[in-house]
């Protein structure tokens, strides 16, 4: 009996000490969409692209949003449209591919493409339509350097946050600031962060457009030396993969940097050949404009 009461009574004191401060000040997913608000959106500067590490942590972040839209993962969103969603190539031969978001800048972005250049390798650049507007001639040099462009939004918002019109938006705008710059409408859109609705990839493939995610994530954006680079990189490593690294933006990059000429020697050691994405995916750059 004693013990029954004793039990009873602690329940009672961890439901109230759950109930007050709920009562107080809302719900858990409330409090946390206050927060996400407050820590976005986008101005340019305060840029900050946290992906995901694996598709638990998409789907827990995306319940948490007051948003009532199912977010799919990653892999169900590739089992969805498996010749539109991507996060990996044909896992039969030894191919990688380099990505490169948040581009261009002034200070990072020359960077990796010299080292590219020095090396011989070539990389696909994920640009984003406000920074292509105000750096062309990066854009331009990426293009003349034999790389290829993908649209990575115009101002990086979440897309599952924002509107049909405003995500519409995103993808029309920095397609337009691009294809003067590099002579087509660019086939591949990275989604700020990874996020992407169904519906929202479902316009896509409507759209002529492909979505590429990644499948080894790098994490240089949180300012890491060049050795966590490289371990966060061999971590997942495997034929086929997408790896995403960093080339513009507010963050210390320069782990990234210091990264890139190990990173290609290490690959190429082991046997890795590093390859356009078009050439990874077996689809082409640009999109068949309607
Ligand atoms: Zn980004």
């Amino acid at each position: 009996m004693h013990k029954t009461y004793l039990i009873c009574r602690r329940i009672t004191i961890l439901l109230v000490a759950i109930a007050i401060p709920a009562s107080l000040f809302g719900t858990l997913p409330q409090l946390y969409g206050a927060h996400l608000k407050q820590s976005k959106p986008f101005a340019d500067s305060q840029l900050i692209n946290k992906p995901p590490t694996d598709d638990a942590a998409i789907k827990a972040s995306a319940n948490q949003r007051k948003r009532k839209r199912k977010t799919l993962t990653w892999t169900e969103l590739h089992k969805m449209y498996p010749g539109v969603f991507f996060y990996g190539g044909s896992r039969n031969s030894k191919k990688v591919a380099l990505t490169f978001d948040d581009v261009p800048d002034l200070k990072y972005t020359p960077q990796v493409l010299d080292i590219l250049s020095k090396h011989r390798v070539p990389a696909t650049f994920f640009v984003m339509g406000t920074r292509a507007a105000r750096y062309p001639s990066v854009v331009s040099r990426i293009r003349q350097e034999g790389h290829m462009v993908g649209n990575h939004s115009y101002n990086h918002p979440s897309f599952p946050r924002i509107s049909k019109r405003q995500f519409q938006q995103q993808i029309s705008r920095t397609d337009e600031i691009l294809r003067p710059l590099i002579g087509y409408s660019p086939r591949f859109i990275r989604p700020p962060y990874g996020e992407i609705t169904a519906e929202q990839v479902e316009w896509a493939k409507k759209n002529g457009y492909i979505i590429v995610n990644w499948d080894v994530d790098s994490e240089d954006w949180k300012g890491i030396g060049s050795n966590r680079v490289l371990r966060n990189i061999q971590r997942t490593l495997q034929p086929g993969s997408i790896i995403l690294q960093h080339a513009g933006g507010s963050e210390d990059l320069s782990g990234t940097i210091k990264a890139l000429p190990k990173l290609i020697e290490m690959l190429q050691d082991n046997g890795y050949e590093i390859v356009p994405l078009p050439e990874l995916l077996n689809r082409s750059v640009d999109r068949k404009v309607r």
